[in-house]
């Protein structure tokens, strides 16, 4: 039994459709309302929904205002004034200046563009270090600079997620151009000592990146006092849409821009403004700040109500990283003995939409890096699947998962021709990843 079939099948099955058919934007939206009507959505680290006061505060700059803020008119002033005050909404969440505010695309061209300005702003300096566990929007900029000659020390992490910070000692040289660390895990939510991390780069010179595209909103973070030089936030992890974010950099940080044109966002990040999506993620910031802390306290509630009851109802699982400080919406449970891509496509029989480490569309099914890192053993490496909250969450929804999830482990624990045996599950996960 291969622990890819019923992806593979899945995956096979959309790219035949999508070129057989060719459905028309009406007929999609009809079948996706008719989906999302009863969905219950625990993907939240994936992308949120966009709250409709966001939208609300968007749509005058689709429709209506649409001047260039830069332009010296009137018309292009009073956008400019709205971008402003987003940009002041934005600077609020990280404790930041609004003029260490740089708007952009996203977490993955904040992450690109740290990096790449962290080098090209220290040419001499030629060694990055990173984790194992980052998202591949850091992963593959340093695998592309060492192509290009650059050192990159990748920190491992140990079962729990974590960091060992003598082995960043370790590492640091006055050769050390950039630290660059996610604030928090994408998968597990495990949270790392930013500031710890952060005091040691300092001591050797080196520039200091914090990926804080899942942090941010979910989590207090505040710049004011802190070591950290430069941190990207992302849009759609925060009720904003997809396509906007913005890179936090320190005041008095030596800056190459990565996208170069016109003089917008001082320099910085080159491009006529996305106002609809700045205002959108001013807006999204106003929101997380306002709601954060009883935000994170329900979310924190349902996930440890959603955790002990599947531990109590259905046994044999693990919460991966499950022992350290995480973030408060997210939990990473691996099943053992199943494949968590079987779980994922029976909770979606039931309106249920979760995720493990591999991707459809990433185009490898590969168990994820992060859960790799830190060794979670094979017998539940492959049935790792996530649940990620957002405050639109609800007892109700818990209580369905509660509900249809320990008939599904149960199904599948009975279908499978491991159970109960480790050495034999071992030998086929083996063998499969070989084939791979
Ligand atoms: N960094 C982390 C930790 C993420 O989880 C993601 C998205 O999943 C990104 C970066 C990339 O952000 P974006 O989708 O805005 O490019």
């Amino acid at each position: 039994m291969s622990p890819f079939s019923l992806l593979d099948l899945l995956c096979a099955n959309d790219s035949k459709n999508s070129k057989k058919n060719t459905i028309n934007s009406e007929v999609l939206l009809e079948k996706l309302k008719e989906m999302q009507k009863d969905c219950i959505y625990l993907d939240n680290n994936a992308t949120t929904k966009v709250d409709p006061e966001v939208v609300e505060a968007m749509l005058p700059y689709l429709s209506e205002y649409y001047g260039n803020p830069s332009s010296m008119h009137s018309f292009g002033g009073q956008v400019g004034k709205a971008v402003k005050q987003a940009r002041e909404n934005v600077a609020a969440i990280l404790g930041a200046e609004t003029s260490e505010i740089v708007f952009n695309s996203g977490g993955t061209e904040g992450d690109n563009a740290a990096i790449r300005a962290a080098t090209q702003a220290q040419p001499s300096k030629r060694h990055i270090i990173t984790t194992q566990v980052e998202h591949p929007a850091v992963l593959n900029v340093c695998k592309q600079l060492q192509k290009q000659g650059y050192k990159v020390t990748y920190l491992s992490v140990n079962s729990q997620g974590e960091l060992d910070l003598a082995e960043l000692e370790a590492a640091l040289t006055h050769e050390t151009a950039l630290v660059s660390v996610m604030y928090a895990n994408n998968e597990t939510g495990v949270i790392f000592p930013i500031e710890e991390i952060g005091k040691r780069a300092k001591e050797y010179g080196a520039l200091f990146h914090v990926d804080g595209v899942q942090a941010v909103g979910k989590i207090p973070v505040n710049m004011k006092n802190s070591t950290v030089d430069m941190l990207s936030i992302s849009g759609h992890k925060i009720h904003a849409p997809k396509g906007i974010g913005a890179l936090y950099v320190r005041r008095g940080v030596r800056f190459r821009p990565l996208v170069i044109g016109g003089g917008q966002e001082r320099g910085r990040r080159a491009g006529t403004e996305n106002v609809p999506g700045i205002i959108a993620l001013g807006k999204a910031c106003e929101l997380e700040l306002l709601h954060l802390e009883s935000a994170s306290k329900k979310q924190k509630s349902l996930r440890d109500r959603l955790e002990s009851t599947i531990i109590e109802k259905v046994g044999q699982c693990e919460i991966n990283g499950g022992a350290t400080e995480r973030l408060p919406n997210t939990t990473n449970i691996g099943f053992k003995y199943i494949e968590g891509e079987a779980i994922l496509l029976l909770l979606n029989q039931h309106g249920i939409c979760a995720s493990s480490g591999s991707a459809c569309s990433s185009g490898s099914l590969e168990p994820s890096h992060i859960l790799r890192a830190m060794g979670v053993p094979y017998t539940t490496l492959h049935g790792s699947i996530r649940f990620s909250l957002s405050r639109y969450n609800t007892d109700a929804d818990i209580d369905e998962v509660l509900t249809v999830l320990p008939a599904i482990i149960g199904r599948l624990r009975e279908l499978s021709p491991f159970k109960n045996d480790d050495a034999a599950w071992l030998k086929d996960q083996e063998q499969a990843l070989a084939q791979h």
